[in-house]
């Protein structure tokens, strides 16, 4: 095939070959949540594909809805997901769909595989029909209803839609085959009875189609050209011929990809559920989750998330994807677009011994080194500072080069400066100030003639900065398998989240909620939601330091 410079994978070549021999003019797509939880970044996967090759090849994607299991969707999902498709950065065009809005017609045509005498009433309990499948190694049995007449059969059909039976009494099965090799082709249920309220449909059916019935039909009515999901359906796909065929209508295929998986996290909506329910998060949206919002909140760009899912490229082989690619993904962005500004995290006094008690000044100091565009911005600067704890040491080991007393550091754009002495709290033993001798030369932060200053550090003018709230995040789970040892809940981190009152310089009281930071040497930020004009509130995003960049380095 001729490079296009489009993304190559395994559907993506499927697509192009059907487009070239002509079995199909124009590609259709779907992305078909259930609207039974948030979206996480697995879902990010099987939306950049859908929507991607759609967009590639000149096609369109719907946003459909998969809504068939009352008892677990809502309308806040529904609006959640539209929220972060969009966010992602795509657009289904007006073309949102739901799978309850074709329930009557679904039901028609579960009528018309009973006239064909392809489906069938019955009145086995959920567990004699489980308990009459058979397994891998053996045959299914009949049920004893599957030799009904077709008019029973429709009599009962109509009989369970109007409500006359208990729910779980009865199913409508299809009959296919109970000595298929393939459990899934062994008359399996269509509907089922289950009084339960729908959030769109309300209460008009008291009977629901199953996902295997009502998908493959969904995307025959909407034209789907190719029907993308994960590997585990690959054995649900027998079936979906099957209803289509007998039915006769338009046949869409479905391909299968694997799933993305990620070290460090879960990714069932159940578990994530439970983690929203039982108060471990704050919500959908915590930062620590793995859902597009809480990843949207903790500051990872959509075109980071975007990245990834290009990166990690799509096949048929389950495996495990390191987190750390995903943060890679995310400094890769933020380097190029994030403004650096200068706050302290874990502030220690500093004081400049020699530098006038009422001076003031403001220093020149670059908004982005990666974009010279951004320009520069002022800093104030005065005799009292805050700096990080840790870049100050009463007895430094070797190679330290930071602040120690007798050594020499530069303030960045601002000033080389000389330890000179420090104090301690009596009570505590801990240090309380750090004194200094600035050398007024060196302004903007130059060495003298002939002098190698090794260490650089921020700092923030105790006149002029502003307290804020930093949130500082470490993984949700302390296994790399949240998984390991059977209960994911007993892996929670329990400090995966450390709140830290922060001095940040006054530059930050114009950022916006949302808005995207570097503060220099401890990470990149984003402004939080409950940020106000008065005490702004960070999320890290990430820190820094790039595990993944250097394990590829040392190839
Ligand atoms: P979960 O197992 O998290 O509850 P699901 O498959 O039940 O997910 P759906 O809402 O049915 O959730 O998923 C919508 C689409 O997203 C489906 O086509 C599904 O195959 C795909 N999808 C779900 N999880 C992943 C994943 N981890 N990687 C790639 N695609 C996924
Ligand atoms: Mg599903």
């Amino acid at each position: 095939m001729e490079d296009t410079g489009r993304p190559r994978d395994f559907i993506r070549d499927i697509v192009a070959t059907d487009i070239e021999s002509g079995r199909c003019k124009v590609v259709k797509t779907r992305f078909p949540p259930e609207p039974n939880g948030y979206l996480h970044i697995g879902h990010a996967k099987s939306i950049c594909l859908n929507f991607g090759i759609a967009k590639e090849f000149g096609g369109t994607c719907n946003l459909r809805f998969d809504d068939t299991n009352p008892s677990k969707e809502d309308m806040e999902y529904v609006e959640s997901i539209k929220r972060d498709v969009r966010w992602l950065g795509f657009d289904w065009e007006g073309r949102e769909f739901h799978a309850a809005d074709y329930f009557e017609r679904l039901y028609q045509f579960a009528v018309e595989l009973i006239k064909k005498g392809r489906a069938y009433v019955c009145d086995l309990s959920a567990e004699e029909v489980s308990a009459t499948r058979g397994s891998l190694t053996e045959a299914g049995r009949n049920s004893p209803f599957r030799e009904r007449s077709v008019e029973e059969n429709l009599d009962l059909f109509a009989r369970m839609r109007a409500g006359e039976f208990p729910d779980g009494s009865r199913t409508l099965r299809a009959r296919i085959d109970m000595s298929s090799p393939n459990i899934n082709m062994r008359d399996p249920v269509m509907y089922r009875i289950m009084r339960e309220h729908h959030y769109r449909s309300g209460d008009a059916w008291c009977i629901y189609p199953t996902y295997d019935y009502a998908h493959c039909i969904s995307d025959s009515m909407e034209g789907i050209t190719h029907s993308i999901c994960t590997l585990e359906f690959e054995i649900h796909r027998p079936l979906y011929d099957w209803f289509l065929e007998q039915l006769g209508i338009y046949r869409s295929r479905q391909f299968e990809f694997a799933r993305l998986n990620l070290s460090w996290t879960v990714m069932s909506k159940r578990k994530l559920l439970s983690l929203v329910k039982d108060g471990h998060v704050s919500g959908w949206d915590d930062p620590r989750m793995p859902t597009i919002s809480g990843m949207r909140r903790r500051g990872y760009p959509a075109e980071a998330i975007r990245n990834f899912c290009a990166q990690i490229g799509v096949t048929k082989y389950d495996g495990i994807t390191d987190f750390a690619l995903l943060e890679h993904c995310v400094r890769d962005v933020l380097n190029a677009v994030a403004p650096r500004f200068m706050a302290v995290l874990d502030p220690l006094k500093l004081t400049i011994v020699n530098y006038p008690e009422d001076r003031r000044e403001t220093l020149d100091a670059v908004n982005n080194p990666e974009n010279p565009q951004a320009g520069s911005r002022q800093v104030p600067f005065g005799r009292t500072l805050f700096i990080e704890r840790d870049d100050f040491c009463e007895n430094p080991p070797k190679k330290y080069f930071r602040l120690f007393p007798g050594n020499e550091v530069r303030l960045r754009y601002a000033y080389i400066v000389k330890c000179v002495d420090f104090a301690k709290d009596p009570a505590t033993g801990r240090i309380s100030e750090v004194f200094c001798e600035y050398l007024p030369e060196t302004r903007g932060g130059n060495a003298p003639e002939g002098r190698k200053i090794k260490g650089t550090i921020h700092w923030v003018a105790a006149s002029s900065c502003v307290e804020c709230e930093a949130r500082l995040y470490e993984r949700l789970f302390t296994k790399e398998d949240p998984e390991e040892g059977g209960d994911f809940i007993a892996n929670i981190n329990p400090a995966s989240l450390e709140v830290r009152k922060a001095f940040a310089e006054p530059a930050v009281l114009s950022l916006k909620p949302d808005d995207k930071i570097q503060f220099e040497r401890t990470g990149y930020f984003s402004v939080d939601q409950d940020s106000t004009p008065r005490r702004p509130v960070f999320n890290r995003t990430v820190t820094l330091k790039d595990s993944w960049s250097r394990l590829v380095a040392k190839g």
